[in-house]
């Protein structure tokens, strides 16, 4: 079974610190965090069809109680890495350090990349890794959103692909069935 790694901010929740125009799914310190459209649903898809991981470049502090409030309890989730499992590295189109995702950590863990896709809405926090990106627009808090309807109809297509490095993903909204 393949390994999906999520990303936490803008791609599976919204947390900000100033309140949008309804209550939030919960909260997190001073957070207040919002559920992307679909969420629930989507997890109970992919659970059975991946191993789920989860690797934010936030804080340990705040992704704990983040994993804990958005995942069933009883979801096996292989990791949750944080902001200390990443790099900090020179983004050049930005100008700008960020922290990012070395995916050649999971070599070390034997996971093979061919096995491995990243969900996240930050292309440049996957640095090298571009062919394991599985990039999605950054959510924040609009309730149309439909990004996750749509990964759910997606993602499986990749599910027994031999090697999703080979496979383009760039397009995959043309792919999903629920939009043209
Ligand atoms: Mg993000």
């Amino acid at each position: 079974m393949k390994l999906l790694i999520l990303d936490l901010d803008e791609t599976l929740i919204h947390a900000t610190d100033c309140y949008l125009d309804r209550d939030p799914d919960f909260e997190v310190g001073p957070y207040a965090v919002y559920k992307r459209p679909g969420l629930d649903l989507f997890l109970s898809k992919v659970r059975s069809q991946f191993h789920l991981a989860v690797w934010t470049s936030s804080t340990r502090l705040y992704a704990a109680p983040v994993v804990e409030n958005i995942f069933p309890h009883d979801v096996d989730l292989k990791f949750v890495w944080s902001r200390e499992r990443c790099t900090m590295r020179f983004d050049p189109e930005h100008h700008d350090y960020e922290w990012a995702k070395n995916l050649d950590k999971l070599k070390r863990r034997g996971y093979k990349l061919e096995h491995v896709l990243m969900l996240d809405d930050t292309p440049a926090k996957l640095a090298r890794h571009y062919g394991n990106l599985v990039r999605v627009k950054p959510f924040l808090g609009n309730l149309a959103d439909r990004e996750l309807f749509q990964l759910s109809d997606y993602l499986p297509t990749l599910a027994e692909t031999p090697n999703v490095r080979r496979i383009e993903k760039r397009f995959w909204r043309k792919a999903s069935t629920s939009e043209p």
